[in-house]
């Protein structure tokens, strides 16, 4: 058959999972490390794994503001009456003895003392006096915080390739670590290819479209632990797109290029590719986005994504992701799937795996799902308003409302709060 992208099913195109088993095996991840304050690890990889020195809390504590009793052994009826022999605040501990039938007035987070065995909150003691009255019944251990409760010592507590976020930051501070060790940033370049493009800051005539893709791309690489580098635009030559290739992927370990990757009579990627580096494929059986060319040149690994901005996302989202997650250091996990209802009918070719823009909404506790507006892959506002894919098989040539469809949600909580 002949190598283009006309036919829907085309054997030369690989389905998403070679595609990705191919990214994953292709790509290394930058194994430079460096120390750095605690502050700035948060979105860095953690390049060790991190092991409890101590227990977390170090020391018995109340959980409540009340006080912390000696009950004994025997427990007496459901009235119990205690001599408050002093105070325990958060870190003034008393250090005294407790004796059976005595208490200390503690506060949340205050130390209980080694032979108290309950704390009794404040609002079911009654004061008389140094003394204090409890009516209702008190069991061993309520309202403790032991040591070790939150983590035990000589536990791990973080694996290395973790993606270190606001819970993990506090983590380590309650470790007392200053300095963490994380994975050095590797630089992440790009640049569109197109005579039609003209920078945002000019005058545009028809014919011409502003380039929107570095903008694009620049958003869609914000959220990862990575140096960005803008190389601009380069015309539709083959040698000018040689030189800029070259100068880029000499730069970068991870370089990204936006049209000319199709078989038009102005794409030069591939071309260029196979003269610098190596392809190792160049077209994958998925809709938006089939065209796409991924190799190396040198060190550099490569993506030619398509110039049509919503199979730039979608291509980001389904391989690019993936290479710069094993780039940084960290493990891929699959997407969250759903299953929602659709409202209403798609139309679809055979052949493609495809990824429609949908819209996904709770309605009494199922999920339905409905196509986000035209599905163009030139629409970039199909992507706008929508929070899914939906996520459409090989084999699916139609599917009528009220179908189950599987959806890939883009953010866990996409519903809005009035
Ligand atoms: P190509 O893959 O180069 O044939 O481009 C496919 C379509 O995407 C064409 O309509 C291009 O004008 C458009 N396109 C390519 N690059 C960009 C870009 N950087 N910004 C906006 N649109 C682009
Ligand atoms: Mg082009």
């Amino acid at each position: 058959m002949k190598d283009n992208c006309f036919n829907e099913f085309d054997p030369n195109a690989l389905d998403i999972e070679e595609a990705l088993t191919r990214i994953l095996k292709s790509v290394v991840k930058k194994k430079n490390t460096e120390l750095i304050p605690l502050k700035k690890t948060y979105g860095r990889v953690l390049a060790e794994n991190i092991k409890s020195n101590q227990d977390i809390p170090n020391y018995k504590n109340s959980a409540m503001d009340g006080y912390a009793v000696n009950i004994g052994a025997t427990n007496i009826n459901n009235e119990y009456t205690f001599k408050c022999v002093g105070e325990s605040f958060a870190g003034h501990p008393f250090n005294k003895n407790v004796k059976i039938n005595e208490a200390v007035k503690v506060m949340t987070g205050g130390m209980v003392p080694k032979s108290c065995n309950a704390v009794v909150m404040k609002e079911l003691v009654k004061n008389m006096n140094d003394k204090i009255v409890v009516n209702t019944s008190i069991f061993k251990n309520q309202n403790i915080r032991f040591p070790g409760e939150d983590i035990k010592k000589n536990n791990t507590v973080l694996l290395k390739g973790k993606l270190l976020d606001d819970v993990d930051l506090g983590i380590l501070a309650s470790l007392g670590r200053a300095e963490v060790l994380v994975y050095s940033k590797p630089t992440i370049g790009f640049f569109s290819t197109g005579d039609e493009l003209v920078s945002i800051n000019r005058l545009i005539k028809k014919s011409q479209v502003y380039d929107s893709n570095r903008y694009l791309l620049h958003g869609l690489l914000q959220k990862y632990p990575i140096k960005i580098k803008d190389f601009g635009v380069v015309r539709d030559k083959l040698k000018l797109v040689e030189k800029k290739l070259e100068l880029a992927s000499s730069k970068c370990d991870l370089l990204l290029t936006t049209g000319g990757v199709s078989v038009g009579d102005a794409d030069f990627i591939k071309n260029a590719l196979e003269k610098l580096g190596n392809v190792n494929f160049w077209k994958i059986a998925v809709k938006p986005g089939r065209p796409l060319a991924f190799g190396k040149i040198k060190k550099c690994f490569f993506f030619g994504l398509p110039g049509n901005p919503v199979s730039v996302v979608v291509t980001f989202n389904l391989f690019v992701i993936a290479a710069i997650r094993k780039l940084t250091g960290q493990k891929n996990s699959a997407p969250l799937r759903l299953t929602a209802k659709l409202e209403s009918d798609i139309k679809k070719r055979k052949g493609r795996k495809e990824y429609k823009r949908g819209i996904l909404t709770i309605k009494s506790g199922d999920l339905f799902v409905k196509s986000s507006g035209a599905q163009g892959s030139n629409i970039l506002s199909s992507l706008k308003d929508a929070n899914c894919y939906i996520e459409l098989a090989e084999y699916i040539e139609k599917i009528k409302e009220g179908e189950s469809v599987k959806v890939i949600p883009f953010a866990l909580f996409s519903e809005h709060y009035e």
